[in-house]
């Protein structure tokens, strides 16, 4: 097996996204499998094939785009970029063909948009779709999970929230509605974490001192 394939299998079994050192010990494990050699520069030998087979490293070889580097979330974390595909876009908002034309005028109003950056694609994948309040996912048919990315400073005006993973938290619809509409506060402790992952705490007060009393304040309106 090249060496690009057993990284590439590694990643796969790890679930798409890990730090280094599961890599390494999996690439060590996928190759003894294959009875392949595992020399003592492994660890080299594996970061290079990471770097060379991924358009984020200025070693790029420029040949196969296979990997990702989570630039911004933590050092040492790589994908599988095959993991970051974009969610499935809901049905209901995909436009009608003529064939099925409706008999009568539906009226649309979005009210919340997901947005899906790639950086928020990112993110979910380091958490393996898992929502970082409740741990559900939604398994879809192609057997990939479903979740959603929050930016807790809402992105774009009035509040210029960042796209950076520090204002990024992994959710469940549920928990992404309850957050969008302010129904409820962040808590630290009440968050799960991952290695490579940090909420910034200017974030979570931010949700809990401007967006909640934002959305009670409406409320009472
Ligand atoms: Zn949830």
């Amino acid at each position: 097996m090249n060496w690009w394939q057993s990284v590439e299998s590694a990643l796969d079994n790890l679930g798409g996204v890990a730090p280094l050192k599961a890599i390494y010990a999996e690439v060590r494990r996928v190759r003894e499998a294959n009875g392949d050699t595992t020399p003592i520069s492994l660890e080299e030998v594996v970061r290079k094939e990471l770097e060379y087979n991924s358009s984020d490293s200025s070693n790029w070889h420029e040949r196969r785009d296979l990997f990702f580097s989570v630039h911004g979330i933590g050092k040492g974390i790589w994908g599988l970029r095959s993991s970051i595909k974009a969610a499935p876009a809901a049905s209901d908002l995909t436009p009608l063909s003529e064939s099925d034309e409706p008999t009568q005028t539906i009226e649309i109003t979005i009210n919340r948009v997901i947005r899906d950056t790639l950086m928020a694609r990112k993110v979910k994948a380091l958490h393996h779709c898992k929502c970082q309040i409740c741990g559900a996912s939604i398994l879809l048919p192609d057997g990939r999970g479903y979740c959603e990315a929050h930016h807790i400073v809402p992105l774009g005006a009035p509040h210029k929230g960042s796209d950076l993973p520090s204002n990024i938290i992994v959710v469940c619809p549920n928990h992404h509605a309850m957050l969008d509409l302010g129904a409820m506060d962040l808590r630290c402790n009440d968050i799960t974490a991952v290695e490579g992952h940090a909420i910034s705490s200017r974030s979570i007060e931010y949700h809990n001192t401007i967006i909640v009393p934002a959305a009670k304040g409406n409320a009472l309106k």
